[in-house]
């Protein structure tokens, strides 16, 4: 015993070697077809791949851009969203999301999530809403549709702009509509380790508004439709061909590869439901959630240490997020207090997942999850 870390290879909390070897050839291919065009910005592929995504999560129109970040932080340049606004918005998420809000000058107003769903808590978010409130960012955390219905009637209530961070919830849907489409403006990353990911930085804004759309054009390459002739203060936020490429070789997978990931979250159900002392993540209502985390709650005061003895075995686990967004330094002067993210950052720990995990695996995994909590 305890040479089990011998016995097996290390099982990592994201695995993308599988993935990189089956499509290495058609990668390639693309790259080479990429600089035959010498094309690198701004051409074909990045057209196709706006054409592509829209269609596929019926979005009128795509802006593809360099991060999800930056469409974040667009969709509120192309608002109008600026000093003196405010933007009500999770605290427990990714840095990225509040800090778009502060880069326009803006102020993020923070709304506490609601446990079960780890998604801001709809019931809290009017009584966030002043003058001042112009717009709402509900991300879709993990994977998982925030309320949309909810969040839809509150901003219609009080004329809000809805932006939806869908940075991990490339293909979840929410009553039959794709994550993104719902709001005015949807947001995506492609890094690296998202559900559709590039070999490097990337991301997309969707919207059936126009004349956002074309704003948001503009401002990715230098505030300008017509090179050298910038109308506005814009910035350099374009998506390379070859990444546009590889996004696009990737894409025909990107279904396939959320519905095995809801077979893996599937079988993590069925296998650590019974234990005592963990909570495993729920598909809420009308959600159909796409798993780019794999995240329970570990009750009691016991998640470091399962954290730690899943480690000693060689399985990989990680921590999203430790600290809620406005317990930052940036915000903690804030002085906010919400209980609900900030019992969820001691809590919750986040298993290996991905398209190609396998049954075995997860078994192996279960049993020193249910071992360590015995
Ligand atoms: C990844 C992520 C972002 C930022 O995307 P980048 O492409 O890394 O800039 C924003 N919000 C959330 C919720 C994310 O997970």
């Amino acid at each position: 015993m305890g040479s089990h870390r011998l016995s097996r290879e290390a099982i990592p909390v994201l695995d993308l070697n599988r993935e990189i070897r089956e499509l290495k050839p058609q990668i390639l291919q693309a790259v080479e077809e990429v600089l035959d065009t010498g094309v690198f910005i701004m051409g074909e592929q990045v057209r196709q791949l706006e054409r592509e995504i829209a269609d596929e999560l019926g979005a009128g129109y795509a802006v593809a851009l360099n991060s999800g970040t930056d469409a974040l932080m667009i969709a509120l340049l192309a608002a109008g969203i600026g000093a003196g606004d405010e933007v009500i918005t999770t605290p427990f998420t990714f840095f990225a999301t509040a800090e778009a809000i502060s880069r326009v000058q803006a102020v993020p107003v923070f709304v506490d999530v609601d446990p079960d769903t780890f998604n801001l808590d709809v019931r809290q978010l009017e009584q966030a809403v002043t003058a001042r409130t112009k717009a709402v960012i509900p991300v879709h955390l993990f994977g998982l549709p925030a309320d949309m219905s909810g969040v839809m009637e509150a901003a219609e209530a009080h004329g809000l702009l809805v932006i939806e961070d869908a940075a991990q919830a490339f293909g979840a849907e929410y009553q039959g509509r794709k994550a993104g489409t719902i709001g005015h403006i949807g947001c995506f990353s492609f890094f690296p380790s998202k559900n559709l990911g590039a070999y490097g930085d990337g991301g997309m804004l969707v919207t059936s508004d126009a004349g956002l759309a074309g704003k948001a054009r503009m401002l990715r390459a230098h505030g300008s439709i017509k090179k050298y002739y910038n109308e506005l203060i814009g910035l350099n936020s374009r998506l390379d061909e070859i990444q546009a490429a590889i996004l696009r070789v990737k894409l025909p997978y990107a279904a396939e590869w959320n519905e095995r990931r809801r077979r893996a979250a599937a079988l993590y159900g069925k296998l650590l439901g019974e234990i005592p002392g963990l909570v495993c993540p729920v598909e809420s209502a009308g959600a159909k959630h796409v798993y780019h985390q794999y995240t329970i709650r570990v009750m009691d005061g016991r998640r470091d240490g399962l954290q730690a003895a899943l480690e000693e075995t060689g399985i990989g686990t990680a921590v999203y997020y430790p600290v809620p967004v406005h317990r930052l330094p940036v915000y903690a002067d804030m002085g906010v207090q919400l209980p609900a993210a900030e019992q969820l950052s001691r809590e919750v720990l986040s298993l290996p997942i991905g398209p190609y995990l396998d049954a075995e695996t997860q078994l192996f995994i279960a049993g020193k999850i249910a071992e360590y909590l015995r």
